[in-house]
């Protein structure tokens, strides 16, 4: 289960919408809770670094802007507790590519962007084997 901030699954939503037609990514910064639940307070939006063409079906984050986004994180007293990008016409579920560029722990948001529209958001967490992604209950917090 991971608790977000309400403001912060509209940014993540207006980020999908304004990097459209292309893929946009960035960083989730919370807490883990000892029960293994994960709070979000902040989206740490950051550039993909994929090549024009490859930005439509697939995000990568440079390691210097994840340190980057790690560092402020710290700065605030935060963790990266997760990553979100877009899916430009395609359903919030998240790829093959994805699942072979995912760590276990974290999770991952996938926002649905049809025609410039934010239309679906759904948050995936890998088993802990690493075969396939599992829907996580996303609950909202308005602080
Ligand atoms: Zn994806």
């Amino acid at each position: 289960m991971i608790t977000i901030v309400e403001q912060q699954l509209t940014e993540m939503r207006q980020h999908g919408e304004r990097d459209y037609p292309f893929e946009c990514c960035g960083l989730m910064l919370g807490r883990f809770e000892s029960n293994g639940h994960k709070v979000v307070i902040e989206t740490y939006p950051i550039s993909n670094a994929r090549e024009e063409e490859a930005k439509r079906n697939r995000f990568l984050i440079r390691p210097e802007e994840l340190m980057r986004g790690e560092k402020y994180a710290r700065a605030q007293s935060l963790d990266v507790v997760g990553f979100y990008h877009s899916h430009p016409d395609e359903p919030a579920v998240p790829s093959k590519y994805d699942l072979d560029h995912a760590w276990p722990t974290y999770s991952y948001i996938v926002v649905s962007v049809e025609k410039g529209q934010a239309v679906d958001l759904q948050s995936w967490e890998m088993e802990s084997d690493r075969s396939r992604f599992s829907e996580e209950v996303i609950a909202t917090s308005q602080v």
